[in-house]
This record gives C-alpha cells, structure tokens and sequence, in this order.
C-alpha cells in the first residue's frame, strides 16, 4: 500500500492506494472535492476507483468534502456514531480548548464559523471498535479513541501505519490535541494508540511520527 498525504485547507487527507482501489482518509474542508480528485487522478486512477471514504471524526476541516466526494466517486462514507451528532447540522463545533489560549482560538473561530456551513449526512457505515475493513480490500482495522470528539477513530493497518485524526496532533512537537471533549478520554485514547504498537503515526494536523516519538510523549502515565 502507498500512502499519499495532501493538505487540504486546514488538515491532512491521507489517499491510500491499496491492490484494488482507493481509500480516503479524512475529506477536507469543504470546497476541497477537487483537490483531492485531481490528485487521485495524478496517481493514475478514476474517481470510481475509491473503495470508501473514512472519516476519523465529525469536524468540519476533516469531514467537510465528505459528501461531494461520494457524490462523484459512489463511494461509502465511514464513521463512528458519536460523531453523527457533529455532521447531521451545518454548525461550526469546536469542544472547549486544552487550556486558555486554545480557548481564546476557539471563540474565535466559532465566530467566524458561519462562513463555512458544513454540507451535513449521517454515514453509510458506521465504525465499530476493532471494526476490520478487510470488505474494501483495506487491510486495516479501525478503533475507537474518543477524546477530542466522543467519535474519534484511529485507523491502523496491518502494515503498522496509524491515522491518528486529531487524536494527537505533532504541528511543533507531538501533543495533545488543541481541542477536546473529554480530556480524561482523550489521555486513555493517547495511550490505546500507544499499546497498538504502530510503526508510524500520520496525524490530522503536521507530520507524520514514529512510534518512539509517541512512547516519549505518553511516557510514564500510561500503564
Ligand atoms: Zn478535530
Ligand atoms: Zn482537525
């Protein structure tokens, strides 16, 4: 399997070009539809050839192309059930800032949010924990990290590659993420992905990391 990660907008959509097709992991902004197709053409495939579209967790910057892209391609959308809530009204979501500066970022943005409606939807398929997606020739199997949204999923593959969402985040550094939920949550969710032992990590927001990276940051209060 290829991984190809492209920047659209505000977070990273991971294309994962497997034996017999494509998987998208996360959609984008909205108004990215053609971004993210005009690069699955590059690689050399039809819209058609995308087996599913994963969605990590319900906000806008990761689910906001969702539905245009399964418009064109056909393909079904994945996600937890937690996060329905988050993508059935076009509302802009941001949970309560890690501390008071990301706070600060949160009222602003929530501000501004009317400016970008989410196009809204329930998902085709809705992601259990240990859920395998062997059916869309994706060796992979999908788990539940809730935290930063009741919702969040990580989708690791058998070859030991993470997608984190924004489950942890590594802009500056590896970290917690800017915005969460449930904080206690999201420390338990830190050390699940921990435990699975990826090789490498790709986050919704900066560059990729390896597992060493993520044992240093969770470090000692992980069991
Ligand atoms: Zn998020
Ligand atoms: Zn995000």
């Amino acid at each position: 399997m290829r991984i190809h990660t492209l920047f659209t907008g505000v977070a990273n959509t991971h294309l994962m070009e497997t034996e017999h097709g494509v998987v998208i992991i996360d959609a984008g902004i909205p108004h990215m539809t053609r971004r993210i197709l005009s690069k699955i053409r590059v690689l050399g495939h039809s819209p058609k050839e995308v087996r599913l579209i994963l969605i990590t967790h319900g906000h806008i910057d990761h689910a906001g192309s969702a539905v245009a892209l399964k418009r064109i391609t056909g393909a079904p959308i994945a996600m937890h059930r937690d996060d329905i809530r988050l993508t059935t009204t076009p509302s802009l979501k941001i949970p309560p800032g890690r501390n008071r500066a990301t706070n600060r970022i949160g009222a602003i943005m929530r501000a501004f949010g009317f400016v970008m409606p989410l196009e809204t939807f329930s998902p085709d398929i809705s992601l259990d924990d240990g859920q395998s997606l062997d059916e869309f020739d994706f060796p992979a199997r999908a788990w539940h990290t809730p935290g930063h949204t009741a919702g969040s999923m990580t989708i690791v593959t058998n070859d030991g590659e993470a997608f984190v969402g924004d489950s942890i985040l590594n802009l500056l550094h590896v970290s917690f993420p800017l915005f969460w939920e449930n904080p206690t949550a999201a420390h338990e969710s830190a050390c699940r992905i921990q435990s699975l032992q990826p090789r490498v990590c790709y986050s919704g927001h900066g560059k990729p990391f390896a597992l060493n990276e993520l044992t240093n940051f969770v470090g000692e209060h992980c069991e």
